[in-house]
């Protein structure tokens, strides 16, 4: 992997190197002041001891000063009185402090240089208890301090740049390591491709946040690929479904073209070349239906319906079929029931489950539509068969596009296993749901559930639900 004078990495890095050397400059200044004060207070300590020497040895008077100047402890020292000099040591004279100390009157702190270049600090003491006063001066050099100094400054001047490279190489390393993760979610994330939705980012520790960034793109993977195969699934059922009854057309029509028929027979050919076109009608439909409620831009028109009053119109609507097959259709609808809905939707919904309900109800057998309002103050409106019922492996399948319990016999009697799909999507997009109650051999109940309106229900009396 390169890494750019962008990347987070070499950020990382420079952020911290920068903030490391502002922290180590800061104490390097610190060390450097702290050493030069210290070292300062040792030469002031070791002058005021010198002046208390010189000063006693001055009021011990004989010889007591020449005594510490070539016996004693201390080096560089002068007495005088007023303008006259009364002693000065060997090492003072021969440096010539005092003319250095005269040149550089006035100079900071008692530090003056002597003429041979060495520096000096310098104190001075007036005993005033003595008539005249005298004045005691003490000088001690400042040639080591001023190196041990110098070499304090030498290290920490070489030392810390090499210190802060040294770190900004150990944390370029390290945002390296850290970022390990990422660029292997970046490799894994290059290799997904459309044909390879099922692969999945690696997660290194899913606790730490890329971790965590890398579970929730794999969640994000995990639909996108859901919804990929189930497009796939939907186009391959579509184009099959499309193409059964263009099939159907064409054979029929080049049986028709090649033979002479009577006129009775084609009548007849042209009739199911139009059920075939019906078939195909309803299924383009459905399927705009559905394209459109993918596409959430289907036109919703929510408004306040009276849904006893939808279900009793489809049940006069579908009430012929149900005859035609000797069924017995019972609707029971107390209404009004009002649910706040698109009644273009609801209607097609219950046609839906009614025509199903006829569809694979065997002839005689019974149908009840019942519209009432639940405890829970939920409309329901329940649509119950005597039929053939629902095995419990396929009730989860039943709401999927295209997915038929016998597909044989579910094409016999026009289905093409959209009708519950759309319903489904037709109660969700309107704040309900479709529930299935059914067993395989004794019929099936769908229930369509919509939130009620009860403020507006309570005032008026309606069918309750058993
Ligand atoms: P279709 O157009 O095939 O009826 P649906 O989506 O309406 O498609 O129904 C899906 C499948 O569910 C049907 O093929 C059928 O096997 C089953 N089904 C639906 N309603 C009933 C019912 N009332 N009784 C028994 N089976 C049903």
């Amino acid at each position: 992997m390169t890494t750019s004078w962008h990347s987070v990495r070499m950020r990382l890095t420079l952020s911290y190197a920068a903030a490391l050397a502002v922290v180590v400059v800061l104490f390097a200044a610190g060390v450097y002041a702290l050493v030069t004060w210290s070292l300062h207070r040792q030469s002031t300590q070791q002058l005021d001891d010198a002046l208390r020497a010189v000063e006693q040895a001055y009021k011990d008077g004989g010889d007591e000063l020449e005594e510490i100047d070539h016996h004693g402890s201390v080096t560089f020292f002068h007495v005088s009185a007023g303008d006259s000099l009364l002693y000065q040591s060997d090492a003072w004279r021969h440096n010539q402090l005092s003319t250095a100390l005269a040149n550089s009157a006035g100079s900071q702190g008692g530090h003056f240089q002597a003429p041979s270049g060495e520096p000096f600090l310098v104190r001075t003491l007036v005993v005033r208890d003595l008539a005249p006063p005298v004045t005691l001066s003490a000088a001690i050099s400042q040639r080591l301090p001023r190196q041990s100094l110098q070499t304090v400054a030498i290290t920490l001047l070489v030392g810390l740049p090499v210190a802060i490279f040294v770190a900004a190489i150990g944390g370029y390393w390290l945002a390296g390591r850290a970022l390990a993760p990422v660029t292997a979610i970046t490799a894994k994330a290059r290799d997904i491709t459309a044909e390879r939705l099922s692969e999945r980012l690696p997660v290194a520790n899913p606790d730490d946040e890329f971790g965590q960034l890398a579970t929730v793109f794999n969640d994000v993977l995990g639909r996108v690929h859901e919804s990929f195969e189930r497009l796939k699934r939907f186009t391959s059922d579509a184009s099959h479904e499309l193409r059964t009854p263009l099939t159907a057309i064409r054979s029929v029509g080049e049986v028709a073209l090649h033979n002479h028929l009577p006129s009775e027979q084609y009548r007849e050919v042209i009739g199911s070349m139009l059920e075939e076109t019906d078939r195909l009608t309803r299924l383009l439909d459905n399927l705009l239906t559905l394209t459109r409620a993918d596409n959430a831009c289907g036109t919703v028109c929510r408004e306040r319906v009276d849904i006893a009053d939808i279900a009793l119109g489809v049940g006069e609507l579908l009430r012929g079929l149900a005859e035609e097959r000797d069924q017995k259709l019972t609707i029971e609808a107390a209404t009004p029931l009002h649910v706040e809905a698109d009644p273009n939707l609801l209607r097609q919904a219950l046609i839906n489950l009614l025509d199903n309900a006829i569809k694979y109800t065997p002839p005689e057998g019974a149908i009840r539509v019942m519209a009432c309002l639940s405890p829970q103050d939920e409309v329901v409106v329940e649509v119950t068969d005597s039929g053939p019922g629902i095995a419990p492996e396929h009730q989860r399948h039943v709401f999927d596009r295209f997915y038929r319990v016998d597909k044989a016999r579910a094409r016999e009697t026009g289905g093409v296993g959209l009708g519950l799909a759309l319903a489904k999507w037709a109660v969700e997009v309107n704040g309900g749901r479709i529930e299935l109650q059914s067993e395989a051999g004794s019929g099936s109940t769908f229930r369509v559930v919509l939130p009620g309106q009860a403020a507006l229900q309570r005032n008026q009396v309606f069918g309750e639900c058993s």
